[in-house]
């Protein structure tokens, strides 16, 4: 490859969507491997680069019509300009421009040179965000172009694209290699809507909309492109999950079971707790499922500590007694080893034979479990994805329990549904209903709406630094107390960013500071897993009495006597993430608390998201704020996150256009589950392309 394209000039090159980056006209090696942080490969990840927002130019107006509060582009005339130095010795360049009775006064800061650009007399393009200063009117560091100059380049009206960047990589120079891409490739793009829908639905075509999302002539019309994309995203799922549902509901299950015996009772008795309601009921549905000639595929939500686990738990009793086996995956080692610790003595003693295997299982025990596995042998297996490798075979996998989905990839799930095994997701995140029934239209939904009984309010409040010596104290006073608590860090080292407290270097400084005396353990995820393990369960056992570490507790740790949760930089958390963190405390029936310690220099928006956190244990509810307050710009850090999988879709502000998309998904499907009509082979094929940039949208699998 590489020798025949050296041959090639960039020109000659014909653009193509598959052309690697590093061949696209203004892209060298360099900037290619810029590019690829951004997951950039081809010309075509560069067309579905999306801006997050446009520098939007100002609206064209005369002098006389210039307003406070607006931004604007107007011309003017200098009519005289000095430099002067503030007390703090700072240089400030401060002019006059008028025009007929009109004047607008302009200051820039520490910009001498602009002096050179303010002869008297000369007219000026002016572009700027308009203030007062006393009486007058005023642009701080306002862009400015003499007339003379010639073109004239800040009159253009055209709002400009702000890409995601990285290191290295300018905005302007994405525009320019942008602009080069998008014309070319946005032509030939198929279009699952016709020319009738289109106009039904006010949206314009998918190439007017591919390359006006980038490159629009004004902000409506970026706006009415993003709709139209965020449409097609919509429509791909729904269409994705629909066919990938019809095909399910044909295929049968090898596993109808039938009566279940007493064992899932012994186990609760065990407990020494009665199930919810919530917990009964959704039992009854998955009990329901298991009797179907179909595979069951249920999502199970409910908010952190409504139980789930308890009610896996049971529906992997009944497998097993009714002659399958049974594999519960978590997404960490840590976690998977905190359920196999805990609950493979309950079921051997039940007189099940339960094991555990994950990616660090030593090699003997490995092939021991791999053994039980393929001879049916063993029943119930706990672990991670590593019981999703080839060479785990199962004799009779007849229950899948997935805990925590998120972390899980579809492709992933897909793997599972294809065993025929029933299949529970089970989900902490709170995802708001009509999102769940978007982002996972292909599963039953169940919800556990009720926590169980005896569970104390965890009171939280927001905190800037200086409370940091009163919380070290409570820290005292709870360990003394026998309780025990959370530390939570954005970072593991210092160095990963300027002016945040990390783990790693609190860890070192508490220890020999404001803790001192205290048995304090540090846990993060680069740690050998063997070191994770160990930390955890010395904090389970009290061994530890508080905890330093990153988010790598966030998903499911459980350990009743914690009842404080500090976390520090709070800002830099999302709010369904600082939910999750807050439900690993308030698990034992005491007092408990969440601290949210703000570093410097938050903004008053987001002090009151915080604020709204603190208000509120609802998770529901936490979410929905959550993605209702996020912009293009946070929903690109979500995507990234994997949190969503969509680019430009918002499933809560959109959801307009989801409820379109699913009509139209199903009208479709209704006439051809399949999309297999030669009517459909624009959208089969449109679909297709999608599901290859997307596994969501794919309706394989
Ligand atoms: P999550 O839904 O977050 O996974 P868990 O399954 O970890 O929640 O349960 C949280 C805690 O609540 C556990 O300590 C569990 O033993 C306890 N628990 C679960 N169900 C009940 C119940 N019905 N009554 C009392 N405690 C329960
Ligand atoms: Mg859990």
């Amino acid at each position: 490859m590489a020798t025949t394209c050296s041959a090639v000039s960039n020109s000659d090159r014909r653009l193509e969507a598959a052309t690697p980056v590093q061949y696209v006209k203004g892209v060298g090696p360099v900037r290619a491997q810029q590019l690829r942080r951004l997951g950039i490969e081809t010309a075509q990840d560069l067309l579905l680069h999306f801006p997050v927002d446009y520098d939007h130019p100002g609206e064209s107006v005369g002098l006389d019509s210039v307003r406070e509060g607006q931004r604007v582009i107007t011309r003017a005339r200098v009519l005289d300009s000095q430099v002067r130095r503030t007390r703090r010795g700072q240089t400030m360049v401060v002019a006059t421009v008028g025009e007929g009775s009109a004047r607008l006064r302009l200051t820039w800061f520490n910009a001498p040179w602009m002096s050179e650009r303010l002869r008297q007399g000369r007219e000026l393009v002016i572009r700027g965000d308009v203030t007062r200063f006393g009486r007058q009117l005023q642009i701080v560091n306002a862009q400015i172009e003499a007339v003379e100059e010639g073109e004239a380049r800040l009159e253009d009206p055209r709002p400009k694209p702000r890409y995601p960047l990285t290191g290295g990589l300018s905005q302007g120079t994405l525009r320019k290699i942008q602009a080069g891409v998008v014309p070319v490739l946005s032509r030939g793009v198929l279009d699952p809507l016709d020319a009738e829908q289109r106009s039904r639905y006010g949206f314009p075509s998918r190439a007017e909309a591919l390359s006006g999302i980038h490159l629009p002539q004004d902000l409506d019309q970026a706006q009415s492109c993003r709709r139209r994309l965020a449409f097609d995203e919509a429509l791909a799922l729904q269409l994705a999950v629909g066919v990938r549902r019809r095909r399910l509901l044909r295929r049968g299950s090898r596993w109808r079971l039938g009566e279940f015996g007493p064992a899932s009772g012994h186990y609760v008795q065990e407990l020494g707790f009665a199930l919810t309601g919530a917990q009964r009921r959704v039992l009854r549905a998955i009990a329901e499922d298991l009797r179907q000639p179909t595979a069951m595929h249920r999502l199970l939500q409910g908010d952190v500590g409504s139980g789930k686990t308890l009610v896996a738990i049971v529906a992997m009793i009944w497998t097993a007694e009714g002659g399958g086996q049974a594999a519960f995956m978590a997404p960490t080692e840590v976690l998977a080893r905190q359920h196999a610790s805990r609950q493979i003595p309950r079921l051997e003693a039940l007189g099940l034979r339960a094991a555990v295997l994950t990616g660090s299982t030593p090699l003997a025990e490995r092939r021991e479990v791999l053994r039980g596995l393929a001879s049916g042998e063993i029943q119930c297996v706990f672990g991670t994805h590593a019981l999703l490798q080839p060479d785990v075979l199962f004799a009779k996998l007849a229950l899948a329990v997935v805990d925590e989905q998120h972390r899980f990839g579809v492709a992933q799930r897909a793997t599972l549904a294809r065993s025929g095994a029933h299949l529970l997701v089970m989900t902490a995140t709170p995802i708001p209903r009509s999102l769940a029934l978007t982002v996972y239209g292909d599963l039953d939904l169940s919800v556990i709406d009720e926590l169980p009984p005896g569970r104390r309010p965890i009171e939280t409040d927001v905190v800037d630094e200086t409370a940091l010596d009163r919380i070290y104290v409570e820290i005292r006073e709870r360990a003394q107390r026998g309780e025990r608590t959370y530390l939570v860090y954005p970072l593991v080292e210092e160095s990963e960013g300027a002016d945040l407290a990390s783990a790693e270097g609190a860890f070192a400084e508490l220890c020999a500071g404001a803790l001192e005396g205290l048995r304090v353990g540090l846990l993060h995820g680069r740690l050998p897993h063997r070191e994770k393990d160990r930390v955890c369960s010395a904090f389970a056992r009290g061994d530890l009495e508080v905890l330093v570490a990153t988010t790598v507790i966030e998903v499911g740790i459980d350990v009743p006597e914690a009842t404080l949760m500090v976390i520090r930089h709070a800002e830099r958390f999302g709010l369904a993430q600082l939910h999750q963190l807050r439900g690993r405390v308030g698990r034992g029936g005491r007092a408990s608390r969440c601290r949210l310690v703000l570093g410097p220099g938050v903004a008053a928006p987001t002090f009151r998201r915080l604020q709204h956190l603190a208000s509120t244990e609802d998770g529901f509810e936490i979410a929905e704020l959550d993605l209702r307050q996020r912009g293009m710009g946070d929903l690109h850090g979500l995507r990234q996150h994997g949190e969503l999988p969509f680019r430009l879709l918002n499933p809560i502000q959109d959801e307009a256009l989801v409820q379109e998309s699913r009509i139209l998904a199903e009208a479709i499907l209704a006439e051809d589950p399949q999309l297999q009509a030669s009517e459909h082979e624009t959208i089969a094929r449109w679909l297709d392309e999608m599901g290859r940039l997307n596994p969501l949208w794919s309706s394989a699998g």
